[in-house]
């Protein structure tokens, strides 16, 4: 048996060609570009991970403080835009106007031991806090795939991990410091405005500039984690039973192979790690260079993806959850992802194979996971539990079938957009999706009457004209 880094090697065994050893394809460097230690530096052109979205702002603000932050905002020119980590694929924050980076407010200002929880600056970035919330014993409910993003930019935008039974990041909020385009401080907690809260948990930075948030934590947990490669109909069969028997569960389809993976998350009793390295990369580059070879014949590419998968042997890991829960991704893509009610999670994941597999081209993996709902006016899980359906295209090869082909097929199924991910719809469009839209929209209105906050994405999110 062989690990899944190892089940293209045997190709070579198949006579299929030389030369199979996987590579990592790792990719250093940062997405955002910020100025280095003055409040207001001069400006700097942007772009966001994937290299896709790229901005020239007028200038880059940096401030030290709040009070700096909301004498800036008052003042400077729009569109103003925060950024956190450039993390996102939508163009949230491109804008020719104000860029706002919180990495000097970060860092964690007080942690809560006996009330689990914690109040962190919003520059602050997810790895950071994980790392300081496990001296103190405790950790986050549940991380995304990865763990560099800001708190800002993570909650702005619905980031979520996977579980049946876990909300998204922004449901364990317990109250934020929002300073709006005309610098007033609003400290919103939810004891005393459960409403305002609401509003504010989910808000593209299109508000105003969070702050600070107090988030809620738990004592800190260890995971087991297994892996292993199933045939695809088989495992969505018993999807819905993994979901309701572990605290974390996910599914990896692997496009034109007939498998899919299965990663699993159990929470155990403390006791010594067990962390072999990930063999994610490995696969990538594995299914990436099956497509270079047989691509253009599916039926070939099927049998011999066949062969090989049903060698690999599962794989296991025993670690603190936010060692295994966020790992990191050098391999640059663009993505779309969509939440679709939790019942159509599966027959609209079965569609969107079918939709992706008559593209000879698909070889990045289909990530499907499991997300509970919660009451944030903009979140995608607005009072509905969903599934999340996650597809993907390397960053320099064309992504537009993303938008073009899966967009209706997610529509059917009553998707809505990550708000930090590729999608194209409109106003009209969101305001079917969402029951709290109309009342997001006033509130915009009211705490940003000029549109001082509206790049030409949310101008067209929100209907309005971008300052
Ligand atoms: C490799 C990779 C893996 C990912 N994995 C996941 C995943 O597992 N689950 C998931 O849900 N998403 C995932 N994402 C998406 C990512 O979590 C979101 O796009 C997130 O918003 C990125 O955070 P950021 O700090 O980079 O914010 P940015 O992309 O820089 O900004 C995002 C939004 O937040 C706003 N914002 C930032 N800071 C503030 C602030 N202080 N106040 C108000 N608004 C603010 C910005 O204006 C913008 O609208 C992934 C992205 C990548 C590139």
């Amino acid at each position: 048996m062989k690990d899944r880094r190892d089940w293209l090697k045997s190709a070579a065994a198949l006579g299929l060609g030389a030369g199979l050893t996987s590579r990592a394809a790792a990719q250093a460097g940062s997405a955002t570009t910020a100025p280095t230690a003055a409040s207001a530096a001069p400006a700097r052109p942007w772009q966001n991970w994937s290299g896709l979205q790229r901005c020239q702002p007028s200038q880059w603000l940096q401030p030290a403080d709040e009070a700096e932050l909301a004498s800036q905002l008052a003042r400077s020119q729009g569109p103003l835009r925060s950024v956190g980590a450039g993390h996102s694929f939508s163009p949230l924050v491109p804008t020719e106007g104000t860029l706002v980076s919180l990495d000097r407010l970060s860092g964690v200002v007080a942690v809560d031991v006996k009330r689990q929880q914690v109040r962190v600056r919003a520059g602050t970035r997810l790895g950071q806090l994980a790392r300081a919330l496990d001296a103190q014993g405790l950790a986050l409910h549940n991380q995304p795939d990865i763990d560099v993003q800001t708190l800002g930019g993570a909650l702005a935008t619905g980031t979520h991990g996977t579980g049946q039974a876990l909300p998204a990041l922004h449901a364990e909020l317990q109250g934020l410091r929002l300073i709006t385009p005309r610098g007033e401080l609003l400290d919103i907690s939810r004891e005393r405005d459960a409403e305002l809260l609401a509003a504010a948990q989910v808000s593209l930075g299109a508000l105003g500039v969070v702050s600070e948030f107090t988030l809620g934590v738990r004592p800190r947990f260890m995971l087991r984690r297994k892996v292993w490669l199933e045939p695809t109909e088989a495992l969505l069969e018993r999807a819905p039973e993994l979901a309701r028997t572990h605290r974390h569960f996910e599914l990896y389809v692997l496009p034109f192979t007939g498998y899919s993976a299965a990663i699993t998350h159990a929470e155990v009793a403390p006791g010594s790690t067990e962390h072999p390295a990930s063999a994610d990369e490995d696969v990538l580059a594995d299914l990436r260079r099956l497509r270079d070879w047989l691509g253009r014949w599916p039926e070939l590419r099927r049998w011999t993806a066949a062969k090989l998968v049903g060698l690999a042997k599962p794989e296991s890991a025993l670690d603190w959850s936010w060692r295994l829960l966020s790992t990191v991704r050098p391999t640059r893509f663009n993505e779309s992802e969509y939440h679709v009610p939790r019942e159509q999670g599966l027959s609209c994941l079965r569609e969107i194979i079918a939709t992706l597999e008559r593209r000879n081209e698909v070889f990045f993996p289909i990530e499907f996971r499991y997300v509970k709902g919660d009451e944030a006016w903009l979140s995608p899980f607005h009072r509905r539990d969903s599934c999340s359906i996650a597809c993907h295209a390397a960053h320099d090869e064309a992504h537009d079938y993303l938008l073009r082909e899966l967009g209706p097929v997610f529509r059917r199924h009553a998707g809505r957009p990550h708000w930090g991910k590729l999608h194209d719809l409109d106003r009209a469009a969101l305001q079917a999706l969402y029951p709290r839209f109309a009342d997001f929209e006033q509130l915009r209105q009211r705490l940003d009457p000029q549109g001082r906050l509206l790049n030409k994405h949310l101008a067209r999110i929100f209907g309005a004209a971008h300052a």
